[in-house]
């Protein structure tokens, strides 16, 4: 029996899916698996698990787990769940990467999707279980996708053993055909339970205009509008990044301070964040110099879990109409937007990498006299519902991941939602009462959105995932039933790169040409591809950080793989300069570039490792300068991208110790440069990684054409290849290299180049 207060008990009445108890638990009871479709805010995530609980599928032996996309959502869902039935997260636990308070008691776990796959690996029948809920399938994250084609196996098999399982889907839209009509994934088409959605109407507003690209300075402008003109009622503000978020919050506080001298306590409650970051800082300082990183984010992972780049798949429709009264206009008229302390806004930031008990911030009231106003990236489309939103503000844009054709490393760009999503967003307006949804581009921008966003595994390159599936011994990714299936070629090419990389034998040499296509994507495990497969970076990155063991080149090999991650060290001075002033100050400043790239490059063997040489140099450089905005200033390089090499650092060389214990490394921020024989490994290393990038120079015997002088010759590309001008190599032109990626402008270029032996070629 569950002890609850009563006032959680109340508030749990109110939800929608209370109702519906009886029918999704009877559901459960005669069916193997079951999909429970629910408007965001209904009590799926924080209700299904209880009644599970209370329905005694947790006890004896067996447990409950949840995933969930984001581990915001695991975190904070845990914890709300352990509250609501009040129990301790000893029995309600959560556990994403390299963090967690699972016990030997845990009976309720809330687990990001990534770390159930790797459960899988471990166990693959999941005897553990007794329930396996995948949560937010409407996202259709790529760990969601293939939990969901395994789970459609393991469901049976535990059948067979005579230890059933049950698993259940939810998502937030009913659009679930995927799931349900796919007969291949479930031969018998499981029931769907809907929760009837409790939705007060919406009134859209769109802006007539669309602002070019300062959608925050709009973003700002109309918060202070709906602040200073409308009735009471919080207001949800959807940007697109951790840092975007917090200058958004420091504009609003300044133009509506709230101070609460009224009572200790809420003074507390308010704390201002760069207070706490200050305090946070020193107490770090104190502690040790190295730099603090999340273990739990890889921007080089192969996908990652929490990030910003989530998108929803969604298909409700509000009412879109027009309100002349609360319709604001889309003036930006500076009068609005005036300090004003007597009317104070309580702004609160929201996204994943959010520190928990600020995360649930979001869900008290705010003080008296003070209006809410949340700023958030995606997380609040679907993920968290936040109480009493009368006001949504919406630029219209998502931070998503986007993917390089040659190279296949990722980065983010900010792009257009879905329809689906703009709609998802207009919804967390009604939650409580009828509300309002300003979004700030016009209706015929939106009518060019596209309807709903693709399943994430159809946008990317699999490589990383057949490596994944294969490390699961599953030799036929081909047969694998994905709720939606990536297009053959993309598994070919993802299957060929890894037999290039050594991760997966080779196929057969014999056959006709259609039966080597197929044997190819039949290609089993090699034990390097077991290796590579634990490192979470691209394969070809996996390569060279399970290579480098040897030779003590692994420090090196991190910061090389962080560095060909991250991409782009230097300015980018290219642009046009605007005035005879800053035309000097361009020149300037290349010329400090080149020249401490050849200071870093040095000179002979170490000149060899080329462009990657740089990248050690920089990062070696700027890590005993203390990584400062001054030091990558004055040298060109750009401040994010050090940052970010950073973090990517200690998280892999966290990784590496995890991988191989005995590698005992630790992130030097004093590292010596290597040694020559060093820099001989580190080439080869970096060949083998990219080993199907080589380049030949064409020699003068073979110069057809006056096209070809000084061009390189590669197996990928008819065209003559160049030499980026940017690179220390650009003008000792090796006979052999291997670049990180061609970029096409007035010709192609190759762009991160190591000089290779023409010996080690296979
Ligand atoms: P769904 O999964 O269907 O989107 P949830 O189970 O996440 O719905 O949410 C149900 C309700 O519980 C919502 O009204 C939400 O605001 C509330 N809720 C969720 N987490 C918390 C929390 N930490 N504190 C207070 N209320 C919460
Ligand atoms: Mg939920």
């Amino acid at each position: 029996p569950v002890d609850r207060s009563p006032n959680i008990q109340e508030a749990r009445l109110k939800l929608p899916i209370l109702a519906e108890e009886q029918i999704i638990m009877e559901a459960i009871k005669h069916n193997p698996v079951v999909v429970v479709c629910g408007e965001t805010g209904s009590g799926k995530t924080t209700q299904v698990p209880q009644f599970l609980y209370e329905a005694g599928y947790a006890s004896g032996n067996g447990i409950i787990g949840i995933t969930e996309p984001r581990r915001v959502a695991a975190i904070s869902m845990s914890q709300r769940v352990a509250t609501e039935m009040n129990l301790s997260h000893r029995i309600v636990s959560y556990q994403i990467r390299y963090e967690g308070n699972a016990t030997e008691d845990t009976q309720i776990k809330f687990m990001t999707d990534g770390v159930l796959l790797k459960e899988v690996q471990r166990d693959f029948l999941l005897t553990k279980y007794k329930v396996v809920i995948i949560d937010e399938a409407h996202e259709r994250s790529v760990y969601t996708d293939i939990l969901i084609g395994l789970l459609s196996r393991i469901v049976p098999l535990r059948e067979k053993k005579g230890q059933p399982m049950k698993l259940i889907i939810m998502s937030a839209t009913l659009r679930v055909e995927d799931f349900t009509a796919n007969k291949r994934l479930f031969p018998t088409p499981p029931p769907v339970v809907q929760v009837d959605a409790r939705q007060f109407p919406v009134i859209v507003h769109f802006n007539k205009r669309t602002p070019l690209d300062d959608y925050a300075g709009e973003t700002f402008r109309k918060v202070s509008k709906i602040h200073r003109m409308l009735p009471p009622g919080g207001i949800l503000v959807f940007l697109t990044g951790q840092a975007e978020v917090h200058s958004m919050c420091r504009r609003l506080r300044r133009a509506f301070p709230y101070r609460p001298n009224s009572s200790v306590k809420e003074a507390v409650a308010a704390a201002d964040d760069s207070v706490e970051a200050i305090k946070k800082f020193k107490k770090a300082k104190h502690k040790s110099n190295l730099p603090r990183i999340n273990l739990d984010n890889y921007s080089a992972m192969p996908v990652d879990e929490g990030d910003e780049d989530r998108e929803a798949g969604i298909d409700d429709e509000d009412g879109v109409g027009s309100d002349l009264d609360l319709d604001l206009g889309d003036d930006d008229s500076e009068e609005v937007t005036k300090f004003d302390p007597s009317i104070p806004l309580y702004v609160l930031p929201l996204y994943s990498l959010l520190a928990a008990e600020k995360q649930a911030k979001v869900f008290r009231s705010p003080p008296n006299g003070t209006r809410l106003c949340v700023v958030a990236t995606n997380v609040a489309e679907t993920s968290l519902t936040i109480p009493n939103i009368k006001y949504v503000v919406e630029c219209g844009k998502v931070k998503k991941r986007f993917y390089d054709k040659v190279t296949g490393v990722s980065s983010f760009k900010i792009t257009w939602i879905s329809q689906a999503s703009a709609n998802q967003r207009a919804g967390r307006a009604g939650r409580t009462e009828p509300g309002h949804c300003y979004r700030l581009y016009s209706s015929a921008v939106f009518a060019d959105f596209e309807k709903f966003s693709a399943a994430e595994i159809t946008r990317r390159p699999v490589d990383d995932l057949v490596l994944q599936m294969k490390d699961l011994n599953i030799e036929k990714v081909i047969n694998f039933p994905f709720p939606t299936s990536p297009s053959p070629e993309s598994l070919i090419a993802a299957e060929e790169l890894l037999i290039s990389l050594g991760a997966l034998e080779e196929p057969p040499k014999h056959g006709r040409f259609k039966e080597l296509e197929r044997a190819k994507l039949t290609c089993p495990i090699t034990s390097l591809g077991r290796a590579m497969a634990s490192f979470p970076v691209a394969p070809r990155y996996a390569k060279m950080l399970a290579l480098s063991k040897q030779h003590d080149c692994m420090p090196y090999a991190i910061i090389i793989v962080s560095a060909m991650t991250v991409r782009e060290l230097f300015e980018q001075l290219d642009r046009p300069a605007v005035s005879d002033e800053e035309t000097e100050k361009l020149k300037r400043k290349k010329a400090r570039i080149s020249q401490m790239k050849w200071i870093w490059a040095g000179q002979g063997p170490s000149l060899k490792l080329g462009d990657v040489m740089v990248m050690l140099g920089a990062v070696g450089a700027n890590e005993y300068a203390g990584c400062t905005t001054r030091f990558c200033t004055e040298n060109g390089l750009r401040h994010k991208a050090m940052i970010e090499i950073r973090r990517l650092r200690g998280q892999l060389t966290n990784v590496v110790n995890a991988v191989f214990p005995e590698a005992s490394l630790f992130v030097d921020p004093k590292m010596k440069p290597p040694t020559e024989t060093q820099v001989m490994y580190l080439r080869q290393i970096v060949m083998a990684g990219l080993g199907d990038h080589i380049a030949r120079k064409i020699q003068s015997e073979e110069l057809l054409d006056g096209k070809w002088r000084n061009a390189y010759k590669t197996p990928l590309i008819d065209e003559p290849v160049f030499i980026h001008p940017n690179s220390v190599l650009f003008k000792h032109l090796p006979e052999f290299v291997v670049y990180q990626e061609i970029v096409e402008s007035s010709k192609m270029y190759m762009k991160g180049l190591t000089s290779i032996e023409s010996e080690w070629i296979p």
